[in-house]
């Protein structure tokens, strides 16, 4: 971008930045040092962090963005209050936002903070300036027009910032005897610092990380950002299935996001969860299994044992494919009243089951391959 010129700035955008990044950044913690913050002051200002960040991960994002389960009113009611602690814009211009970047990711011209316009347009820049991209498309989130939780927050928004991030801390303050610290630590220290982790998906989390279910786009699955994030930083993952309210698939990857809608799932208080289908998961993982693989043999003074074996491994790829895209539709075929035999269904999961599991034994061979072909690279 810098050969276009740049549109002008935003101040208000600017001033807020700079002084939310010194406040939190700089003073907070000289201040921590010389004074030190009170264990209250500490317990509140995580209480804050987790709460907001959980919000915007299970609601702003997941939720609302991308629909991915439903929400009895009281969590969505929770979610959107919680949220705005988080200082990321309402939910409606949030959710617009995020859905042109999914849609026109990595596109300069269309997506808001798109990564081929630099590191630091994609983190931070595209807020400070008036940028074409950046102008909020309202016609991208009209379902969200029939919540009325979410249109109460975007109508009251900035009385509820205000009340939240500046009011609630003075008060927090007040109660245990530390208005300074409490400022310092659960709105300035926290605000800047959660911000930066969010701001982290759109920057190190299409740039740092592994490419394990497609390479069409820039994002990337890194479990360190995970961790600072509530469970988002499986972005590629994200990127490649959207509709799934999950992020980090395995058990052992860190996602709380997916655990509490899980949760809430349990409690009545979120229902219709989508999940990817597993085969599709796999399939695209073994894809892109495929794809690393064959550009390391035709890199390397390649054993011709290694390419035969690729290409039948290729082949057999291609069978499952084949063989699921079959049942599918048979089982469309069926129909709906087919399906409630429950035989039939039976007969069905196990035909399934077996796929996947000539899915899991391919992806664990090329496991082995990757493994061998890396060992004497
Ligand atoms: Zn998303
Ligand atoms: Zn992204």
């Amino acid at each position: 971008m810098s050969d276009v010129k740049k549109p002008p700035l935003v101040v208000s955008n600017v001033i807020f930045f700079v002084a939310i990044n010194i406040i939190g950044l700089v003073i907070a913690p000289i201040y921590g040092v010389l004074v030190g913050f009170s264990g209250w002051t500490w317990a509140f200002a995580a209480a804050i962090w987790i709460l907001s960040g959980l919000s915007i991960t299970m609601g702003y994002h997941r939720l609302w963005s991308h629909r991915t389960y439903k929400a009895a009113w009281p969590l969505r009611l929770m979610l959107a209050i919680f949220g705005t602690f988080s200082l990321q814009n309402s939910i409606y211009v949030w959710a617009a936002r995020h859905r042109v970047h999914h849609r026109h990711v990595d596109d300069v011209e269309h997506d808001p903070h798109s990564i081929k316009s630099g590191f630091w347009h994609a983190h931070m820049g595209w807020m400070l300036r008036h940028w074409k991209t950046s102008e909020i498309d309202f016609s991208q989130a009209k379902d969200l027009e029939n919540d009325r939780i979410v249109m109460w927050q975007h109508k009251h928004y900035w009385t509820l910032v205000w009340l939240f991030n500046l009011g609630i801390p003075l008060a927090l303050g007040f109660l245990v005897g530390d208005v300074l610290g409490m400022v310092l630590l659960a709105s300035g220290f926290r605000l800047a610092f959660s911000q930066h982790c969010t701001f982290f998906i759109n920057s190190l989390a299409h740039t740092w990380g592994k490419r394990t279910y497609s390479d069409e786009d820039s994002s990337r699955d890194n479990g360190v950002i995970a961790l600072l994030t509530w469970g988002e930083g499986y972005h590629n993952y994200h990127h490649t299935f959207q509709a799934d309210y999950r992020n980090g698939l395995r058990w052992w990857q860190f996602d709380p996001g997916k655990w509490l809608i899980s949760l809430s799932a349990w409690f009545g208080l979120a229902h219709g969860l989508k999940r990817t289908p597993k085969f599709k998961i796999q399939r695209a993982r073994l894809q892109m299994q495929f794809k690393q693989l064959e550009q390391r043999l035709a890199q390397s003074e390649a054993n011709a044992n290694w390419r035969a074996a690729l290409e039948s491994e290729y082949q057999q790829f291609k069978e499952t494919i084949a063989q699921w895209q079959a049942v599918q539709a048979e089982r469309v075929q069926a129909g709906a009243d087919a399906l409630r035999d429950r035989w039939y269904r039976t007969q069905f999961r196990t035909r399934y089951k077996e796929l996947e599991y000539r899915m899991k034994m391919q992806a664990a061979r090329l496991s082995s391959l990757q493994r061998l072909t890396r060992a004497t690279a």
